[in-house]
């Protein structure tokens, strides 16, 4: 290939090597292994490939209209062969009178069967029989089509170095006894068969494969972190439950903790005690009360003498945090601040001192933690409450905070799927709560559509006869921010004339609002001073008002699974029963109607989150792509979860009898994974 091809290779596909070029893998095969009579012909057929005489080579038509035309015999029957384009170079290259194997697209034209441009070659002993292989074709662009480099030249480059390429070139990389155990191809062959299988089924093999060498190694990788931290990695050493947890934990605390949230405090309270450090995932549904588990934890490093931070998604939410969390701790010896990206000046400047000579005993705050300039005095503990995923490069960022890595806890918004979590947080240990508070009733959802409308402002109605309060929830999705805006005021006029002033009170808040006047409009509804809260998402996590009973969300089809649940979440925090209205036009597409059938069936989710993830597949999910941890060429974490969890248990149990790599049947895939450039998690080993 000359240099202004390999070029535009390097451009449109970023194919730089052999191995990127052997690793672009074709996404569908052409089968030639049959030469058909050209009788069986039908109007059902698509790609057909045949072989005949040709004859009739003819150039017909003016202008727009030119096209070149042959007929190819054979014994049972005729077809047309037809040409708009390259027709010069195309009528020099046929011969009449020869036999061609021929192999296109069929389609009929004037009651007659005819194939557009076919690939055409003469018939030779040795393509007579038909490929003995299945012909792949490879993704491609229009650029590269243009310069001859199409979906299916590419496999001619595949092919040549396939031609070069000795079993030693492609090492195995999978130990023996995996082989044996999941019946699996060698890598060379499964290299060679992936692009030019020789049947279906030694295709879909070579696939099953090296699908499974990705999702081990990315497993390995993953629970080689793992390991290596609980088996080497130094922790802060969290001795004694003091005077703080304790005074909080007698006096203080609002009510009994519920068994999960229990057994997870044991579970970090067992990590903190080890001398490792902890870095752990908290699962937990909406309203399982992980901010009580946060703050007991940080109560146990400030008792230890150790600062403490905890990090929420958006500005809103840290100041909630702070907020509930320093009302706990009012007649506490401790001293709390905020830290966000609004905390500006002499401010700002002020907590980042007491920061850093440890006056400060927790920060609340977003991203804004993670800057270099704020430098801590002793940190032993992060706590991450979040939302968009973190991948596992970030979170180091966090261990950078202090001499040896302060303790990670890392808390889910709403459960995310069991693969997602096993990929993106493979490296933490995890703890579930999968159980609410006593006393919460489970919420009522149901799905109404736009000539439901009536009713349900009626039903609201009741309810606020009976003291309750009302969320109405509008969509604001970035890229029509405008036309949202609209809707959102619509909806709000339409709202205030159903519920007319002044026997109702509605407040409003949305994003385009200063943080004042947000702020000012949902504290009006945190304190009962009006019945309903028309708002946009900026509401989805957080906000905590127990007297709303009902939470109607518009165009609710427009809304991911999580976010549903993580909005219908917003009620039912009291003790009274709650409602949630899915509200949609009246034509759905089938998959928005089996996302709502999801949410009105179940409440659990966890559940939900694996719905959520089957119907949208997992890079839908909020956060999950800028993550880059789900970049897998083959694999499909939804599709092969199968596999995915079977490669998991292998590359545990691999590292637990052999955690460096050191026996023999496992050198294969350590040389492979040290060239492969995951040095960072294997660097000391060698
Ligand atoms: P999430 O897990 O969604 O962050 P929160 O921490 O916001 O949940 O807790 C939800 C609500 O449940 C809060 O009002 C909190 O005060 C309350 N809560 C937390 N733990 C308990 C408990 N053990 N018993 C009763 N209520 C609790
Ligand atoms: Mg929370």
């Amino acid at each position: 290939m000359g240099p202004q091809r390999g070029d535009l290779l390097k451009k449109e596909l970023n194919l730089y090597t052999f191995r990127d070029l052997l690793e672009l893998f074709p996404y569908r095969y052409i089968d030639k292994s049959v030469i058909c009579p050209i009788r069986d012909i039908t109007p059902h057929t698509d790609f057909i490939q045949v072989a005949g005489v040709l004859s009739d080579v003819e150039l017909l038509g003016e202008r727009r209209g030119r096209r070149l035309t042959a007929t190819l015999k054979d014994d049972t029957g005729a077809l047309e062969l037809v040409w708009f384009q390259g027709i010069s170079w195309v009528q020099k290259s046929l011969q009449e009178g020869r036999r061609y194997i021929v192999y296109g697209r069929t389609g009929i034209f004037n009651g007659v069967f005819q194939m557009a441009h076919p690939e055409m070659e003469l018939l030779t002993p040795e393509n007579a029989a038909g490929q003995d292989y299945l012909e792949p074709v490879y993704p491609s662009t229009e650029k590269l089509k243009s310069r001859g480099l199409g979906g299916r030249a590419l496999g001619k480059f595949t092919q040549a170095l396939l031609g070069q390429l000795q079993p030693a070139d492609l090492p195995e990389c999978l130990p023996d006894p995996l082989m044996t155990r999941f019946r699996l191809m060698p890598r060379y062959l499964a290299c060679r068969a992936i692009h030019f299988p020789r049947s279906e089924e030694e295709g879909k093999q070579a696939l099953r494969r090296l699908k499974f060498e990705e999702l081990f190694l990315s497993q390995v990788r993953i629970c080689r972190l793992k390991s290596r931290r609980h088996l080497q990695s130094r922790g802060w050493i969290f001795e004694k439950v003091g005077p703080c947890f304790n005074a909080f934990y007698e006096h203080h605390l609002p009510f009994t903790l519920t068994g999960a949230q229990k057994r997870v405090l044991k579970e970090i309270r067992q990590d903190t005690l080890g001398g490792r450090q902890m870095n752990r995932l908290l699962q937990g549904d909406v309203g399982s009360g992980k901010t009580l588990v946060a703050l007991l934890c940080m109560l146990l490093a400030v008792d230890n003498g150790f600062q403490a931070c905890l990090m929420a998604p958006t500005e809103i939410l840290a100041q909630q945090h702070l907020e509930s969390i320093g009302a706990l701790l009012r007649e506490l010896p401790i001293r709390i601040a905020l830290l966000t990206g609004a905390v500006k000046g002499k401010e700002r400047k002020t907590i980042l001192a007491q920061v850093k000579s440890g006056e400060l005993h927790m920060l609340i705050g977003t991203h804004a933690l993670l800057e270099e300039g704020v430098v801590f005095h002793n940190l032993g503990l992060a706590i991450v409450d979040e939302q968009h995923r973190f991948g596992v490069a970030q979170r180091a960022r966090l261990w950078k905070k202090n001499t040896v890595p302060p303790h990670i806890l890392v808390m889910t918004a709403t459960p995310i799927p069991r693969t997602l979590a096993m990929t993106l947080y493979g490296d933490l240990d995890v703890s579930i709560m999968d159980e609410l508070p006593p006393g919460r009733q489970p919420i009522a959802t149901v799905h109404r559509s736009e000539h439901q409308r009536p009713s349900v402002m009626d039903f609201i109605k009741d309810e606020i006869r009976e003291g309750r309060q009302a969320y109405i929830v509008y969509p604001l999705i970035h890229e029509s921010e405008k036309l949202d805006y609209e809707n959102l005021m619509t909806g709000y006029e339409n709202v205030k004339a159903y519920f007319p002033e002044p026997r109702y009170l509605i407040s409003m808040v949305h994003g385009r609002q200063t943080s004042e006047v947000r702020e000012t409009n949902m504290q009006r509804f945190v304190r009962g001073e009006c019945q309903i809260m028309v708002a946009t998402t900026v509401i989805e996590v957080g906000v905590n008002v127990p007297n709303a009973t009902v939470m109607v969300i518009e165009s609710a089809e427009r809304f991911g699974l999580s976010q549903l649940h993580q909005l219908r979440g917003r009620v039912g925090r009291g003790g009274d029963k709650s409602y949630c209205v899915l509200m949609t036009g009246n034509k759905l597409s089938r998959e928005s109607r089996q996302r709502i059938q999801v949410m009105v069936q179940s409440g659990n989710g966890f559940v939900i989150a694996e719905k959520d993830m089957e119907l949208r597949g997992p890079g839908d999910i909020e956060g999950t792509r800028q993550s880059g941890l789900l970049d897998f060429k083959l694999a499909d974490i939804v599709r092969d979860r199968v596999m995915l969890e079977a490669a998991r248990e292998a590359a545990e149990a691999l590292l637990q009898t052999d955690p460096e790599l050191q026996l023999p049947e496992n050198e294969g895939l350590l040389r492979f994974l040290l060239s492969r450039g995951h040095q960072t998690a294997w660097s000391r080993i060698s």
